[in-house]
């Protein structure tokens, strides 16, 4: 059988117009946690925000935050806030936010902490393990706040600054004295939640959407690649209608000719959903025209091309008609989109994470340093293992009498002098090793280093912690089915494709081999 390499050019080209799989290019590829055929997916949901919609992460940022803290001065927060230099990069998604003592914490996939803040001050390492060594982080809830969303970095770099502010400058608060770092993070989250809810932040995003969406050119192409090949499609978001009416017609109005205007791309249509509670709560769904207002009674179940406000998942899965896995629910959000849908609705998934095509470009142009880093690992673990084995024969070594020796016949000078040579040829070995093992350290920390300022010079890769994933890089991997940068990587991907994961293993599963 000839495989596709070897069909004409002119045939290839007509074939792609039938949604033929290309080769996408490495930032755009769609990576496989759980095998999926997309041959059997007959209906595909889209959540909106940060997944059709590519927020211009920069802009939003700082909108959120100017807004955010207009309403923490307004409740007496001091006008200096208002001078602090916020760096865009210091929060990633996947950290956590220590309430209790200010800091911001990265973990790795076990919960241990691997790097750690205290406003914009690098906790070291001795102070980083004093704090964190014994804690049950996923015990306290209260205390820990998952940084789920990218809607949620503002809130992150805006309570790093506050905390800067209450040890920097405790009088600015005024006679009260500063809050404490955990009503601090309160007030923070309170204010940026209304900031989303009042209109401070939307209002500008409707006036101007290309100043924070970046418009991606592909996605009309893809959606209807998807509904060419037989698929319905479906969109679920959180966003009222008002606003989502905006973002979705700067997305696909005019996009193609063969549109009337976005909502014929969907089938169904559902705003304002309130995920996660849509997939376990049972409120109605509720009829709107195309202004936006109620019409008619609220329903148990929603029907096909008009637009609905709330509901819950049951109510759309009867409307769909299909067994639930033959649904590919596309979020960004791991646990409102990706964790329930999954437990709840048995929904397949699909984790829009943009991050991703920053860390798949830095892969690519440190991939030498990064194989180094890979072995030096390798190196460091076998050093450590060979240290331990020669200082445990010292030890024995060290206790070992020379007339011990002399039942095997030798005298008792030669057993003094054999065993002082040994013990010296021990003991060089082992500062030979210890030293091997120095260097290897110290390389190893600059080419790491080295990498991870190219990831993110506060907090290095977001998928990975030292030699491990990170927490939310185990997610990622736990809970999506696939994942991917954007929307439209879907354009590479032929409807029938095979998505085959690489298939995990249990260190115990190659020992026989
Ligand atoms: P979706 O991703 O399309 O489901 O929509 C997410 C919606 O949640 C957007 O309308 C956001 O503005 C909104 N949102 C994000 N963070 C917050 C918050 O902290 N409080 C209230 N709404 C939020
Ligand atoms: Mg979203």
């Amino acid at each position: 059988m000839p495989d596709d390499s070897e069909l004409p050019t002119a045939i290839r080209k007509v074939l792609l117009d039938y949604g033929l799989e290309t080769e996408a290019p490495l930032q755009r590829r769609i990576f496989t946690n759980r095998d999926l055929n997309f041959d059997k997916i007959s209906t595909i949901g889209f959540d909106m925000d940060y997944t059709l919609a590519i927020y211009r992460q920069d802009a939003i940022e700082t909108l959120s935050i100017t807004t955010t803290t207009d309403k923490l001065l307004a409740r007496g927060y001091p006008e200096k806030l208002r001078e602090t230099q916020h760096d865009p990069r210091f929060a990633i998604r996947g950290l956590t936010v220590d309430r209790k003592l200010g800091n911001v914490i990265k973990m790795d996939r076990h919960g241990y902490v691997g790097r750690a803040y205290h406003g914009l001050r690098k906790l070291p390492r001795p102070e980083r393990k004093a704090i964190y060594r014994d804690q049950r982080l996923g015990q306290e809830r209260e205390r820990f706040a998952p940084v789920d969303t990218l809607f949620a970095l503002p809130e992150v770099t805006l309570f790093a600054a506050v905390v800067e502010l209450i040890d920097a400058a405790p009088e600015a608060f005024g006679s009260d004295g500063p809050p404490s770092y955990a009503e601090a993070w309160l007030d923070v989250r309170e204010c940026i939640d209304l900031a989303h809810r009042d209109g401070s932040i939307k209002d500008l995003v409707r006036e101007d959407p290309g100043k924070y969406i970046d418009r991606d050119p592909d996605l009309a192409r893809a959606l209807h690649q998807l509904r060419s090949a037989g698929k319905r499609l479906f969109l679920l978001t959180n966003s009222l209608f008002d606003y989502t009416d905006v973002v979705m017609r700067y997305l696909l109005d005019q996009a193609l000719p063969s549109y009337p205007d976005w909502t014929a791309y969907f089938d169904w249509m559902v705003v304002g959903s309130a995920k996660p509670t849509f997939f376990t709560d049972n409120p109605p769904f509720q009829e709107l025209d195309r202004q936006g207002a109620p019409v008619g009674p609220r329903r148990a179940s929603v029907q096909r091309g008009k637009i609905y406000n709330g509901g819950n998942q049951q109510g759309l899965q009867s409307a769909l008609g299909v067994h639930p896995d033959e649904v590919l629910y596309v979020g960004d959000h791991i646990y409102g989109d990706i964790v329930r849908s999954k437990k709840s609705s048995g929904w397949r998934t699909a984790l829009i994470v943009q991050e991703l095509q920053h860390e798949l470009e830095v892969r690519r142009d440190w991939a030498l340093t990064v194989r180094q880093i890979e072995d030096l690992h390798g190196l460091r673990a076998r050093l450590a293992e060979e240290i331990s084995a020669q200082r445990y024969l010292a030890r024995v070594l060290g206790r070992l009498e020379p007339d011990e020796l002399t039942v095997t016949g030798v005298t008792l000078t030669e057993a003094e002098h054999t065993l002082e040579q040994t013990r010296i040829s021990i003991r060089r070995r082992l500062d030979w090793l210890r030293a091997y093992e120095e260097d290897t350290r110290e390389t190893l920390e600059r080419r790491s280093q080295e990498v991870d300022g190219a990831f993110n010079p506060y907090w290095g890769s977001s998928f990975a912690e030292r030699h491990d994933a990170s927490r939310f890089g185990a997610q990622v991997e736990s809970f999506a089915c696939v994942y991917t940068s954007r929307v439209s990587n879907l354009l590479f991907v032929s409807p029938a494709k095979y998505f085959i994961s690489p298939h995990g293993s249990l260190p115990h599963w190659s020992a026989g081999s």
